[in-house]
């Protein structure tokens, strides 16, 4: 991490480019989202500088201070953490996506906020490997959730999320959330063709399944 923001953006694109290649896909169906939880606005300003536009937080009030001390900046906003629910009226009026959404009572609160100005982008969180420490809903309840959010007014349904457990085997967990992602394409609707997963140590394994955004923090900005 001693060279800098710039050239771990250079090094993590060319490992996007050259996973994509490797699957017959072009590099620009891959977009990048910089995890800049816990570093400063000063990080996330040279990683735009550097021309980086789309940056993910997991923490409500730490991201709406540093997009408010950001706004000058034609930013993308991801939120990307366990939601609480006192926190949906912050993330709903700071945030452009949201990918954790794994309840319908979330769902709702977030579309409440949202009844002016543009959609919110928000995509289901699965948890894969049914693993207890993470969130998402179970692989076979999310058709019923995505079902029960149409028709929430303010909220744009794109697509699933998922953050893998750690000692799991990537690439078949990684498939296992593109087959769902194909198999709720006719209840998605429309919009459904953004598939969130992967991080600084499996991107590669992610899109070679299909991910469509990668979140990828320790590799641009350093560890935390
Ligand atoms: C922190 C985080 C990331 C980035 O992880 P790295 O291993 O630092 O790349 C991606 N997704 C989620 C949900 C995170 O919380």
């Amino acid at each position: 991490m001693a060279n800098g923001i710039p050239s771990n953006l250079d090094a993590v694109r060319e490992r996007i480019a050259r996973a994509a290649a490797a699957h017959g896909r072009a590099p620009e169906s891959v977009t990048l989202i910089a995890v800049s939880k816990t570093k400063p606005a000063a990080a996330i300003a040279e990683a735009h500088r550097a021309g980086q536009l789309d940056f993910g937080e997991n923490y409500a009030q730490e991201a709406a201070a540093k997009i408010e001390a950001l706004a000058g900046l034609p930013l993308r906003w991801h939120f990307i953490g366990r939601i609480q629910s006192n926190k949906t009226a912050l993330i709903a009026r700071h945030f452009d996506w949201v990918h954790t959404v794994d309840r319908l009572k979330i769902a709702r609160r977030l579309a409440g906020h949202r009844a002016d100005g543009p959609p919110l982008n928000v995509l289901v969180q699965v948890n894969i490997d049914d693993d207890p420490a993470k969130g998402g809903v179970a692989p076979d309840a999310a058709g019923n959730l995505v079902d029960a959010m149409h028709g929430l007014a303010g909220l744009r349904l794109r697509g699933l999320m998922a953050v893998l457990e750690r000692a799991g085997d990537a690439e078949s967990s990684y498939r296992r959330v593109r087959a769902l992602f194909d198999g709720l394409a006719d209840q998605g609707g429309n919009d459904w063709n953004v598939l969130s997963m992967g991080m600084s140590g499996d991107l590669e394994a992610a899109v070679a399944a299909g991910a469509t955004q990668v979140r990828v923090g320790t590799a641009i900005f350093g560890s935390r």
